[in-house]
């Protein structure tokens, strides 16, 4: 009788085991351009916290976007809604906002203000679909603490969600870390106590990789975000947030988002292959060790539930792509406008056609069609038709097209049809040939839908998950449904990601 108590005793234990205490603290970390191939060509030089990611985490070996543009804005807000741009609403990190008839950004917000900085403020407004931190935020009676990091606003923003407390990015006009009154009234006070001693400009003249730090404060803001030492920043921040906050220390889980912003501003200048990019991999590894065990000192190792991805990767510098035999090549945005103002000019007469262009996505002048009783339809086929006659243009998309679900059936129809919102979508669209990209100069660039720029890392870390390789494709919208089913949470609303079931203990 003891006995069959003592058993009962011990599998009510096991019972209680099976299910896994929620977290303190989810820690969301974006490395901003990072292709997978960083992970595995710099393995051996690890001993920080992608090391500590890579032995001890579930590690995804084939994630990738299942949308164009592979941007950071459409990027960031993927991660955490699982939402495609289509449903979302993010569909590039700029567009042409056709009831307003500007040019927006995707967190530009005019009735708010920068705090800590001055102008106009941003906000996460134009994301259509709730986030990880919105679910955690509404199931928590508004408890549990949201608060999102980066050197971009809207890679602090659109990560983090429309209710978290707080979003803090870094102002190259003031060196400081910057929010807006969408969130506060003012700067917290511990904002303002970071800023106060002017961390950014300890880096007056110190040298990275070669290159050395101008003495001109504008200058010196914007220079120190294409070295290691804009993650620097961004690392000393989110840990100064993290204490400031009490993040992970109260009932509810808390939510923080950091993205790593400088290794976008690295690669776009350097290249995929230069040492610099290989040198802000290794600097951003040991960044994250410092982040890791800065979270394990408040919270308990074993306490919290980390999850690293990136927003895209990007495409080889076409010179170093050619010099190995391999394609590629530059476009002009502006020859794209050019092609397509000169053929309706040609075919229709005179008139401004083009209300917008961003990179290969034209919005035509949607007013003056109007105003001509043009069918919106045919003028743009004639558009489309103008850009598919361009060199190492691959294809062409219209908006009519995608109302009407029409094209292509393979990879890349489906990446455009799923970056394209009906209302916010451009009137024509450009895919280019593989290793060609839009702009001019030198450097390189990302956006397409091809693998450079969209397979990227994405690794889970902590309680509850089954250490190992995970060799099956995955999109980067799995991660939010499988967050919110560990947090038993509801879903984000425009998730389309599936549960990463295989990676769960329970
Ligand atoms: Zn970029």
């Amino acid at each position: 009788m003891m006995k069959r108590a003592l058993l009962c005793a011990l599998a009510a234990a096991c019972l209680a085991g099976a299910a896994p205490k929620r977290p303190k603290l989810v820690l969301a970390i974006v490395v901003d351009q990072f292709r997978y191939d960083y992970l595995t060509r710099f393995r051996s030089e690890y001993s920080g916290g992608l090391a500590r990611l890579l032995t001890k985490g579930a590690v995804f070996t084939n994630a990738s976007f299942i949308h164009v543009p592979a941007i950071t804005a459409v990027g960031h807000s993927t991660i955490l809604t699982g939402a495609t741009p289509s449903i979302s609403g993010i569909v590039g990190n700029d567009w042409f906002d056709r009831d307003e008839g500007v040019r927006v950004s995707s967190v530009s917000d005019a009735k708010t203000q920068l705090l800590g900085g001055s102008g106009p403020g941003s906000s996460p407004r134009r994301l259509l679909v709730s986030t990880v931190g919105d679910e955690l935020k509404i199931a928590g009676g508004g408890k549990p603490r949201v608060i999102g990091v980066s050197l971009k606003d809207r890679a602090a923003i659109l990560p983090a969600g429309h209710m978290a407390d707080g979003a803090f990015w870094f102002d190259v006009k003031t060196g400081n870390f910057v929010s807006s009154t969408f969130y506060y009234k003012e700067l917290p006070a511990w904002a303002r106590e970071f800023n106060a001693p002017r961390p950014a400009e300890k880096y007056r003249g110190v040298t990275w990789m070669g290159h050395k730090m101008p003495e001109d404060n504008a200058k010196l803001f914007a220079e120190l975000e294409v070295a290691a030492f804009g993650n620097e920043l961004i690392e000393a921040f989110a840990e100064c947030a993290l204490g400031a906050e009490q993040l992970g220390l109260r009932e509810s889980t808390d939510l923080l988002t950091v993205s790593f912003s400088s290794n976008d501003y690295v690669g776009h200048r350097y290249g995929p292959d230069s040492p610099e990019v290989h040198e802000v991999a290794l600097a951003t590894d040991r960044l994250l060790e410092r982040l890791f065990l800065a979270v394990e000192r408040q919270v308990g190792a074993g306490n919290y539930l980390a999850v690293l991805t990136a927003d895209h990767g990007v495409a080889p510098t076409p010179e170093v792509n050619l010099a190995r035999r391999m394609p590629g090549g530059r476009i002009d945005p502006a020859s794209i406008r050019a092609a397509v103002q000169g053929a309706l000019v040609k075919k229709y007469g005179a008139g401004e056609w083009v209300a917008g262009s961003f990179d290969q996505e034209v919005y035509l002048n949607q007013g003056l069609i109007a105003q001509l009783k043009l069918d919106l339809g045919e003028v743009e086929r004639e558009a489309a038709r103008a850009i598919q006659a361009l060199p190492h243009v691959s294809r062409v998309y219209t908006l009519q097209q995608m109302i009407q679900g029409g094209g292509v059936r393979d990879m890349v129809s489906q990446k455009v049809s799923n970056g394209f919102h009906l209302r916010r979508g451009p009137d024509v669209l450009a895919i280019l040939d593989p290793y060609w990209i839009v702009g001019t100069g030198t450097g390189t660039s990302h956006g397409s839908p091809y693998s450079y720029d969209a397979h990227v890392p994405v690794i889970f870390l902590g309680a509850g998950i089954r250490p190992g390789q995970y060799h099956g494709a995955i999109a980067v919208n799995d991660i939010a449904p499988t967050l919110a089913t560990m947090l038993e949470i509801e879903t984000p609303s425009g998730s389309i990601g599936r549960v990463l079931t295989e990676m769960l203990v329970n």
